[in-house]
């Protein structure tokens, strides 16, 4: 029986999570659940699930948590506050950590996990964007398991060697004979309209991703295929590949979640239903294989697949993340920052969609040009430079 400690449990890969450990109540045990401020969501899963802990970001929701956990004599108890958080996951009974709190709000737990050495089911990847090498090299140091949750990333690694599998961060994807890792994505609701139709689309048809059901954020993020650019970084840090090693392919039917490149000229690639429950299964059960609740594929059904070259004229998001990774870390700390701020923007209906990208263009040619951009050697100097993005991104807003 392995404890788990869920961050970001009121979420949608919360959810999943949840899902899966419900397919294998004999293997995984709920030690404790982390999230934001959705206190009525939290005491429902406490009640179903009855963790030893529930931690709330804000103090208020987890004050209204404590007191209905309280009158419904639940015995979980309740912490408060982002230490809290932290706390949850480097607790010495829990064994694996899964880090699904969106956006950078999800770095410091997510590291507190790294450093007390546990596994890592890693869905937050923004914390990985915006800290890069900082990240990896804390995973070696701290002898932490790292696993890839992201459906790509998670696809990548099932096509890997174990040698691989086992030095994420550290890998040599050469020696291993590997010459490409393709990085699939749909592109998103808009892949095929017209490019200048894009400046009026609203909130509601950005969310409403064909293929995958997920948090708003991440929705956006693949709408624009800024989702498909951090995963980009993602995928440099994960698994070391240079910009020789990377390429990002548009499959607009998600039944292949990503491909590897043989150095022989084979390509390996792992498919199935677009369903998080998949990945999240196998980073729960690694190296073991266990049901996640998910049907497998039907080829009869399935009919054709398609791949395309992604435009950037249609997806500047996608180039700008790209050309951040080779940038530096202050680029893509800025534009994961600039990004967050810019979509929520958008979701509250305050910018057009085409200005995320404007924005997070802005904000990086600015903090390229500071003095801060090269001093990058510790979290709080990349908290401080995620800070300035963000106010320097609410300046474009205004
Ligand atoms: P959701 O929006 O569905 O959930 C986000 C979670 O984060 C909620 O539990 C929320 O808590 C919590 N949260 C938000 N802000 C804070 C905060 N300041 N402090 C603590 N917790 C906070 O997102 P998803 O589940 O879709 O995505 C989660 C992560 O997983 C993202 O990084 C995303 O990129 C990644 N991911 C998601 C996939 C998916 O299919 N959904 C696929 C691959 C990766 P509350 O609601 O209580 O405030």
């Amino acid at each position: 029986m392995k404890n788990i400690t869920i961050l970001g449990a009121t979420g949608s890969i919360g959810s999943s999570t949840l899902s899966v450990i419900a397919h294998n109540p004999q293997r995984y045990n709920v030690y404790a659940l982390g999230a934001g401020s959705n206190h009525t969501k939290m005491l429902a899963l406490c009640l179903q699930w009855q963790p030893q802990y529930a931690a709330m970001a804000n103090k208020a929701a987890a004050q209204t948590l404590q007191q209905a956990l309280r009158a419904a004599g639940c015995k979980t108890q309740v912490l408060a506050g982002e230490e809290s958080l932290c706390h949850i996951a480097s607790l010495p009974e829990v064994d694996m950590v899964m880090a699904a709190i969106v956006g950078a709000a999800g770095l410091l737990s997510t590291m507190a996990a790294v450093k007390a050495g546990k596994r890592l089911l890693l869905a937050n990847k923004e914390a990985l964007v915006m800290s890069g090498q900082l990240f990896v090299d804390a995973v070696k140091k701290y002898n932490a398991q790292l696993m890839p949750v992201d459906s790509e990333h998670n696809a990548i690694f099932q096509c890997l060697s174990p040698n691989i599998q086992t030095n994420l961060g550290h890998c040599d994807l050469q020696a291993a004979g590997v010459s490409k890792i393709l990085l699939t994505g749909s592109g998103g609701p808009f892949r095929y309209s017209d490019i200048e139709s894009l400046h009026s689309v609203t909130p509601e048809q950005a969310i409403a991703h064909p293929n995958w059901s997920m948090g708003p954020k991440i929705s956006v993020d693949s709408a624009s295929m800024m989702n498909k650019g951090l995963e980009y970084i993602e995928a440099r840090w994960l698994f070391n590949a240079s910009k020789e090693q990377l390429k990002v392919v548009i499959h607009p039917q998600s039944v292949i979640h990503s491909m590897v490149q043989y150095q022989d000229g084979s390509t390996l690639a792992q498919l199935g239903e677009p369903d998080m429950c998949t990945p999240i299964s196998l980073t729960l059960a690694y190296p073991e294989r266990v049901p996640a609740g998910v049907k497998a594929l039907d080829f009869t059904e399935i009919g054709e697949l398609s791949f395309i070259k992604p435009d950037f004229a249609r997806y500047p998001c996608l180039e700008l993340a790209i050309d951040a990774c080779y940038s530096g870390q202050h680029a893509t700390t800025a534009l994961n920052a600039a990004n967050e701020i810019a979509v929520d923007a958008f979701l509250n209906r305050r910018i057009a969609f085409t200005d995320i990208a404007r924005v997070n263009s802005r904000v990086m040619d600015k903090v390229c040009a500071t003095e801060q951009a090269s001093q990058l050697d510790s979290l709080e100097s990349l908290i401080e430079l995620d800070r300035m993005a963000r106010s320097l991104a609410r300046e474009q807003l205004s």
